[in-house]
């Protein structure tokens, strides 16, 4: 039987394909590059055993919690906990903890309780989430998330609204989509009240996903390639190919499970495709920046991490607490800001100089590496989600993955697993 080719092994594509090979249907995935995970993937930076950036999962990643049970990576390689949020503001720490009550009870009693947030701030974000509950989450049109929270705080904005924008989409307050930031949070705190549970890998991002997810695929007969990268995807009246280095190999159907940006010059090749390719570039991108310290074993934040109100860093995460590298933390910048202008060494002093303004008794950072990602998301920008495809192309036989896809999630590891799930369900629907 001819296989259905995936373009791409980011979790878009490993996801596909692992719902390919397990309800049987031949597969065979292609990655440009040497190793799998594409934005989600280990990376050493001088020999450092990282990744190209540091990943927060929460309880309300439904599908790729299930995809990491299935490939047999979960729970034993997450670090779980209730929600914990701590935030250090100008004046004290803002402390919000879940207790374990019902959704949505569990965030207002966080919220009420919250240490470090002034009378008018609590009140404010109280009710803020209450019409977000009356209104079901939902705004039309789209609006901006600084529109969303015009009536808030600033300082609440600043402490709490703010960094939790950047963590989900990436996309600065005034640009970001309330559609989308609603979206996440209904998800997070309506449900169950496991769905907040913050969840950090405990291992390299490669060990977590990429290589259970190729051995699952080839343990069902189907295939795996890396640096191969797809160069033409030819269609005639007896249906679909991909072309690459090795040669031109026949597909059932092509799932394209690249980023927009990748997707884009694949797709404008065929005219009428052109369309589809100029909607994907219209997506534009945002970056993130992770610097990683390395400090002596003893050096913890005591906890996983920590927000910050001012400065460059938004989060600062302990990889000793949630994956035993002990007295290595990752400062993590996302979105686009002033820091974009620094070289990676400036920018690694600012953040190695910020640090220790604030944790005075520690000592330098031995070791100074930054990991930038220019293109880490799409812009998840007002109107994004009109501007989003579905799985289905005006070609028969391609299809598109990706955390760009119509999910209405941000980019995310749930966006991207959610969106190669649902379209290799399609396809395993019409194979049937
Ligand atoms: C620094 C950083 C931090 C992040 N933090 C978080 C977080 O905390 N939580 C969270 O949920 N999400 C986070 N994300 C977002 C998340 O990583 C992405 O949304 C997700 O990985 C996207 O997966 P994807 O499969 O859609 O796309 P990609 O990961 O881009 O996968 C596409 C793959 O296609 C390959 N490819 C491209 N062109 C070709 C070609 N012609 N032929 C063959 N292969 C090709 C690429 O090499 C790549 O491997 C973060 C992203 C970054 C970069």
């Amino acid at each position: 039987m001819t296989p259905v080719i995936v373009v791409g092994g980011g979790w878009a594509g490993l996801a596909a394909a692992t719902e390919l090979a397990a309800a049987g249907v031949p597969v065979h995935l292609l990655e440009s590059a040497p190793q799998l995970g594409g934005r989600a993937r280990s990376a050493d930076p001088g020999g450092l055993a990282v990744d190209n950036g540091q990943h927060l999962l929460i309880g309300a990643y439904r599908e790729t919690l299930q995809l990491l049970r299935r490939v047999g990576a979960a729970p034993a390689l997450l670090w779980r906990e209730p929600l914990q949020l701590s935030v250090l503001r100008a004046h004290g720490t803002l402390q919000l903890t879940a207790p374990p009550l019902p959704a949505p009870l569990h965030l207002a009693w966080a919220l009420g309780r919250a240490d470090g947030l002034l009378p008018g701030e609590r009140r404010a974000a109280l009710a803020f989430c209450l019409r977000a509950w009356r209104q079901r989450f939902h705004v039309a049109p789209d609006i901006s998330v600084a529109a969303l929270l015009a009536d808030q705080p600033a300082g609440l904005v600043r402490a709490l609204w703010e960094p939790l924008c950047l963590a989900i989409l990436n996309t600065p307050l005034a640009q970001a989509s309330a559609q989308v930031f609603l979206r996440v949070l209904r998800d997070a705190f309506t449900r169950r009240r496991h769905d907040a549970d913050l969840l950090h890998p405990r291992t390299v991002l490669g060990h977590l996903l990429p290589e259970p997810a190729r051995h699952y695929i080839e343990q069902r007969g189907g295939s795996v390639t890396t640096r191969c990268r797809a160069s033409a995807l030819e269609f005639d009246g007896n249906g679909c190919s991909v072309v690459s280095a090795t040669g031109r190999q026949a597909a059932s159907h092509i799932i394209l499970a690249t980023a927009p940006w990748h997707a884009a010059p694949l797709l404008a090749m065929h005219a009428p495709l052109q369309p589809l390719a100029q909607q994907l570039t219209a997506l534009g991108s945002a970056p993130i920046a992770t610097v990683y310290l390395s400090y002596p074993a003893d050096v913890t934040l005591g906890r996983a991490m920590l927000g910050f109100e001012h400065g460059l860093t938004q989060w600062l995460v302990d990889r000793g607490v949630v994956c035993g590298q002990r007295g290595l933390l990752a400062a993590v910048i996302s979105g686009p800001g002033t820091h974009m202008a620094l070289d990676a060494k400036a920018l690694g002093a600012r953040v190695a100089d910020e640090i220790a303004g604030r944790f005075r008794h520690w000592p330098v950072a031995q070791q100074i590496r930054v990991v930038r990602e220019k293109r880490a998301t799409f812009l998840c920008d007002v109107g994004s989600n009109r501007r989003r495809p579905s799985h289905a192309t005006p070609q028969p036989g391609l299809w598109l993955a990706g955390d760009y896809t119509d999910t209405g999630y941000p980019a995310t590891l749930e966006g991207a697993v959610r969106s190669g799930v649902q379209c290799a369900r399609r396809i395993i629907d019409l194979l049937r």
